[in-house]
């Protein structure tokens, strides 16, 4: 506990490090959810507020990394993320109801998504997938990948998602060749089984990467997806609270689609 206390001080004098450094709104924390934190999402939250921080994105384990490789201590049933989350959501707007400007990433992105014409950038999020034409990795060896997530999974000896290596391949090679194009193919929540029958497919995005990662294959299969089950239930919550027409929860969910002050 003491160990615990003590890097959490070291954490808050780095941080205000690189504030100096960096500018006050430079620096965010990117939360994951372990087991550990369940039924503590307010704590964190309040944490994040006492910090300075005006935002937190509620991010389940995702399977890459350490995460996979310590899943056996640190992983939970998605059904008490997504509880969790729901209660977090409401905490996080009743906070903004009483004056403090805090936001919510992940709905940020998905009410944009159904409240706007607008894309978010986001690349889990839209179809095809951004891996490797929204964004890719150059890693410190020149080898390319078609994502952050791609690069980490080589680092558990995975190269499948390698797009090439600069010293090696072209661009050309790299970014118009034929295992990039079969990549994207794989990659369109409108051609995808399921996802090209979901009502929520408008709003939601594929993610080839994790397919892979999670169900081997880059299709993936929808009824036992974790990824699909959260994007499920969040949409769901989202639009049943968007449903109550409810002008204080419109009015800061707007405040954080057009990042101005609530109205
Ligand atoms: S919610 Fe699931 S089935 Fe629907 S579009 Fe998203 S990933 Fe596909």
């Amino acid at each position: 506990m003491q160990d615990t206390e003590h890097n959490h001080e070291i954490f808050e004098e780095k941080l205000k490090l690189c504030r100096e450094v960096l500018g006050q709104d430079s620096v965010s924390a990117l939360m994951t959810t372990t087991c550990y934190s369940l039924g503590r999402f307010k704590e964190i939250v309040d944490e994040y507020v006492r910090l300075g921080f005006n935002s937190i994105f509620l991010r389940s384990l995702n399977p890459y990394g350490f995460a996979k490789r310590d899943k056996q201590k640190i992983a939970y049933p998605l059904a008490d993320f997504i509880e969790n989350y729901k209660e977090a959501l409401d905490y996080i707007i009743d906070i903004n109801l009483k004056g403090t400007v805090f936001v919510e990433g992940y709905a940020e992105l998905l009410l944009s998504r159904v409240l706007t014409p607008f894309a978010t950038g986001f690349v889990d999020l839209q179809s095809p997938a951004g891996v490797g034409i929204s964004g890719v990795i150059y890693d410190y060896n020149g080898n390319v990948y078609v994502s952050d997530e791609a690069r980490m999974m080589a680092t558990a000896n995975n190269h499948y998602f390698k797009m090439g290596n600069v010293n090696e391949n072209t661009y050309q090679e790299m970014f118009n060749g034929e295992f990039l194009h079969h990549v994207i193919s794989n990659a369109c929540t409108e051609c995808l089984p399921i996802c090209a029958e979901c009502a929520y497919q408008p709003f939601c995005g594929a993610d080839p990467v994790r397919n892979f990662s999670e169900q081997g294959d880059m299709v993936g299969h929808r009824p036992t997806n974790e990824s699909c089950k959260k994007n499920k239930a969040v949409l769901q919550h989202l639009l049943e609270l968007i449903k109550k027409n409810d002008p204080k929860i419109n009015n800061v969910f707007w405040s954080w689609i057009t990042k101005q002050s609530i109205q």
